[in-house]
């Protein structure tokens, strides 16, 4: 199959003017005629069902969680880019379309990351219009903040919640829509497989998480927006229930992975602090606009860090990268963060952690100032650490927290499976090998609110479809495989614990395929997960019933598909010869440590196409042609 990203021809600024134009529309009587799945209650699934539905398609709309609000969304904390220019930085859509190709070490396609920046303004006016408090200046100008490899503030907030706000204003749009009947809203369901009929997504298998059965639901295309894998790796900043499932299940029908190695591990959570701990958490990025970041100069000491005088500190990043100082990219401060821990810097008891202190800007602005930026974000510290951050620097390490890969996409993020799209953090993204803080906000909600309602009617207006319902034997087929699969899990009846192999699973992949990566170690790791997942379909135990609540039952299915689903990613790693952001083999850096990329043979998004258990994947390359952004090597200095 030849990859075809469909990206519209004319001047960047253009295109999506030109191809919204040139898109077929379906007559607003004609809407209700179809019904469009939309799995994933997030800010990038909520916005598509709303926006959907208010465009006046019947939509169906599926979510784990009791709530469509509880969404992972919800724990995004330090905000959302937008070109405004309000603070009459410098800032624009070039700027922000430039930022992130080079941000994401220039391994995303540039027309998308246009279109990306270009209704990133509309963002802000859709959430104001909702109502969204976000923070504002003296004068109720909407107020700005830096985050990483920016030099402007465009990062749009509301305290350290603003994700919480973003969704609820996407949720009070889809309730409105859920009153008008024009959304059937399915929470606690589980999508565990697509249904394609003559070649098209038509439908989805669930779960019903609370009673058990197996349900079916049938319509004219189906969005995918069901968030990002970062739980393969056990531990994360991610929600709990996050998971590659559904995106998975797609892949196993036809629907090509994209860069699945791409993991971004975000510098500053809080460090693993025990054998027993079962999830890391953040301290957003806006933190490193007012704190600094620094270790003791001598390695091994142990002294406290009110005890080491100012010229005994090593404020590593300011001093390696002036003009970003802080507020580099994610990769590049979490690679430092490593080096720094492994030259034997690291404090703490672990030695696996550096601090980040707020003293000289407490000094400067004034506690209350640093409290109503940051109080809830320092009272989530002090409540983890019993340490209080005002008085003692943070101590932070990185950890994994957002996956650039996911399921190819298309200009128009249809997958390589007609009728199937994907938005958000499932697809594989508009931020190449390393995302910029505050991008995934905007991302989810440019795909949901701007991008999927257009092109979802594209593809509607565009081909005759047949009337398909649930009792296709298409559905069938994928009910006895669905079937069949829990089954087996059920009867594994082994010793050992779903949890026990997630854990192994997570060490294998953090150890070989996280920060730095090295093609002996990924070789070993596949080995080892093979070995893994052999064991777990002898050996798993997964107590409970099918037909009831069945939490256990849940997590094996998730876990069954992120061992499967890490060869895939350490297959990426591995034929990836080069280092670019977030996928960094030890291999390939420049004399000063940094990612050295390989644009001659490697500049080009890798979508891998199943075939079948036992088989190797195929590789499709989508070359990437860089017009408007200059490749280079990447500095921040
Ligand atoms: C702690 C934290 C802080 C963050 N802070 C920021 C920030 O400040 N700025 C920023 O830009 N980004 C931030 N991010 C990243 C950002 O929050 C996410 O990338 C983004 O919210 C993902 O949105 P989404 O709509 O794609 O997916 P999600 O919000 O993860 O939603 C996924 C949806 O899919 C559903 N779902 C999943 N699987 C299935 C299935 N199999 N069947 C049915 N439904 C399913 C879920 O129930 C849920 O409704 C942060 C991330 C974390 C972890």
């Amino acid at each position: 199959m030849q990859l075809d990203a469909k990206i519209p021809s004319g001047p960047i600024q253009d295109k999506w003017d030109k191809h919204r134009f040139e898109l077929k529309l379906v007559n607003p009587a004609n809407k209700r005629k179809y019904d469009i799945i939309v799995v994933g209650t997030g800010l990038a699934g909520g916005a598509a069902a709303a926006t959907l539905a208010e465009l006046g398609y019947n939509v169906k709309n599926f979510c784990i969680q009791d709530s469509p609000r509880r969404a992972h969304s919800i724990a995004a904390q330090g905000g959302i880019n937008a070109a405004k220019n309000y603070q009459n930085d410098g800032d624009s859509i070039w700027r922000l379309f430039y930022d992130t190709v080079k941000g994401g070490d220039f391994r995303a396609r540039e027309a998308n990351v246009y279109r990306l920046a270009q209704v990133s303004r509309n963002i802000i006016d859709q959430g104001v219009a909702q109502g969204i408090p976000f923070a504002r200046e003296y004068g109720g100008q909407l107020a700005n903040r830096s985050f990483g490899g920016a030099q402007v503030s465009r990062t749009f907030y509301a305290r350290g919640q603003t994700g919480q706000q973003l969704l609820l204003g996407a949720y009070a749009s889809l309730s409105r829509q859920i009153a008008a009947g024009k959304v059937k809203m399915y929470s606690r369901r589980e999508m565990l497989d697509l249904v394609l009929v003559g070649g098209k997504a038509r439908g989805i298998v669930t779960r019903n998480l609370v009673n058990g059965e197996i349900e079916t639901y049938a319509g004219h295309a189906v969005v995918l927006a069901t968030g990002g894998y970062g739980n393969v790796f056990f531990l994360s900043t991610n929600a709990m229930n996050c998971n590659v499932n559904a995106s998975y299940r797609c892949y196993r029908r036809g629907a090509f992975f994209g860069n699945p190695c791409y993991t971004q591990i975000h510098p500053t959570c809080i460090p693993v602090h025990g054998d027993y701990q079962s999830k890391l958490t953040l301290m957003s990025e806006s933190l490193r606009n007012d704190g600094r970041v620094w270790v003791p100069k001598k390695a091994g000491d142990k002294r406290a860090p009110g005890e080491i005088p100012e010229s005994e500190r090593f404020y590593y990043l300011e001093e390696k990268y002036p003009s970003f100082g802080n507020l580099v990219p994610r990769d590049v401060a979490s690679r430092n963060a490593k080096e720094q821990c492994d030259q034997g810097r690291g404090v703490g008891e672990t030695g696996l952690a550096v601090y980040l202190d707020f003293r000289d800007a407490i000094d400067r602005d004034g506690r209350d100032v640093i409290a109503k930026k940051y109080g809830n974000l320092f009272q989530m510290y002090e409540k983890i650490t019993a340490q209080d951050p005002y008085q003692v620097p943070m101590m932070i390490y990185p950890a994994v927290h957002y996956t650039m890969g996911g399921l190819w996409v298309d200009y128009n993020l249809m997958t390589t499976v007609p009728g199937l799209f994907a938005a958000g953090e499932c697809n594989f993204s508009d931020h190449g090998a390393n995302r910029l803080g505050a991008s995934a906000l905007m991302q989810g909600l440019a795909d949901g609110y701007f991008v999927i309602p257009y092109t979802v009617g594209g593809y509607l207006a565009g081909e005759s479809h047949e009337a398909v319902a649930t009792d296709h034997p298409a559905f069938n087929d994928a009910v006895g495989q669905v079937s069949d699969r829990i089954n087996k899990l059920m009867s594994i009846n082994g010793k050992r614990t779903v949890d026990d192999f997630h854990k192994k699973l997570g060490h294998i992949l953090w150890e070989y395929c996280g920060m730095a990566r090295n093609n002996d170690g990924l070789d070993k790791a596949r080995n080892m997960i093979q070995e893994l997942r052999a064991e777990f379909w002898e050996n798993a135990r997964v107590p409970g019933e099918t037909d009831n609540v069945n939490q256990s039952l849940e997590k094996a299915g998730r876990v069954a598909d992120f061992l499967e689903f890490a060869e895939l990613m350490v297959i990426d790693a591995r034929h990836r010869q080069e280092s670019c952001g977030g996928h960094f083999n030890e291999a390939f850096q420049t004399d000063e440590g940094e990612a050295l990329r390989d644009d001659d043979n490697f500049c080009y998004a890798a979508a891998w196409e199943d075939r079948g258990p036992g088989e190797d994947p195929v590789l499709h390359k989508e070359p990437l042609e860089f017009e408007h952004v200059k490749l280079t090597q990447r500095s921040y200095k």
